[in-house]
C-alpha cells in the first residue's frame, strides 16, 4: 500500500458498440501503466448523450489511481490508452470513441496548454460526480468544493448504475 505517492483520478466514457467492454478494458489497462495503480474503480454507469443526440448511449466510469508519474505524464498515458484501446478495427480511421480524462492530480489546481486539473467540466457533469462519490464519498474537488454539492446541481441529469464492480 501506499507504493506510488500522488492520489489521481480519472474519468472513463465511451460509446462504442460495445462500451461497456471499453471501459472495463481501460480499467484494467490504468492498472498496467508504468509507475501507476489501481485503487479503486466505480460501477458502470449509462448516460443519454448530451449535445448531438443521435448517437448511442454513453457508459461512464471512474477510477482512482496511485501514481508516481507526473500530471502531465499521466495525461500523454490516458491519450496513448485512447489511442490503443478507443479505436474500432471495423473500418480504417474509425472515430476515437474512448476518453480518457484526468479529473484530479492530488489537491492540484493546475493550467496549461492541453492539460487543466481538475477538469474544468467535472463538477457539471453528473456522469463524472456520482461514479467519484461512490469511490469518494467525501472529495473535495479543488477550487470548486464537495463533490456532492455539486451532485446536487446536477440533480436533472439522467443516469442509470449498472453493476456494482468489485473494489
Ligand atoms: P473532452 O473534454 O470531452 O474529454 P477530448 O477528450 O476530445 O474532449 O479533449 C481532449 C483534449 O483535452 C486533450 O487533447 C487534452 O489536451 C485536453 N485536456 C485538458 N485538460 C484535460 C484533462 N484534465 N484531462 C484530459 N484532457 C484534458
Ligand atoms: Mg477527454
Amino acid at each position: 500500500m501506499g507504493r506510488f505517492q500522488h492520489i489521481a483520478y480519472v474519468g472513463l466514457g465511451s460509446n462504442l458498440a460495445d462500451p461497456a467492454a471499453q471501459v472495463v478494458q481501460a480499467l484494467a489497462a490504468l492498472d498496467a501503466l508504468p509507475q501507476t495503480r489501481l485503487l479503486k474503480k466505480s460501477s458502470l454507469y449509462r448516460s443519454a448523450p448530451v449535445g448531438y443526440l443521435n448517437q448511442p448511449d454513453f457508459i461512464n466510469a471512474v477510477a482512482q489511481v496511485e501514481t508516481e508519474l507526473a500530471p502531465r505524464a499521466l495525461l500523454d498515458a490516458l491519450l496513448a490508452l485512447e489511442l490503443e484501446c478507443g479505436r474500432t478495427r471495423e473500418f480504417l480511421n474509425a472515430p476515437r470513441t474512448l476518453d480518457l480524462d484526468v479529473l484530479m492530480y492530488d489537491d492540484l489546481l493546475h493550467h496549461e496548454h492541453g492539460l487543466t486539473v481538475p477538469h474544468p467540466q467535472m463538477h457539471l457533469r453528473a456522469f463524472v460526480l456520482l461514479p467519484l462519490l461512490e469511490i469518494a464519498p467525501d472529495c473535495i474537488i479543488p477550487g470548486v468544493g464537495a463533490a456532492a454539492d455539486a451532485m446536487a446541481g446536477c440533480a436533472g441529469q439522467q443516469l442509470e448504475r449498472l453493476e456494482h464492480a468489485a473494489k
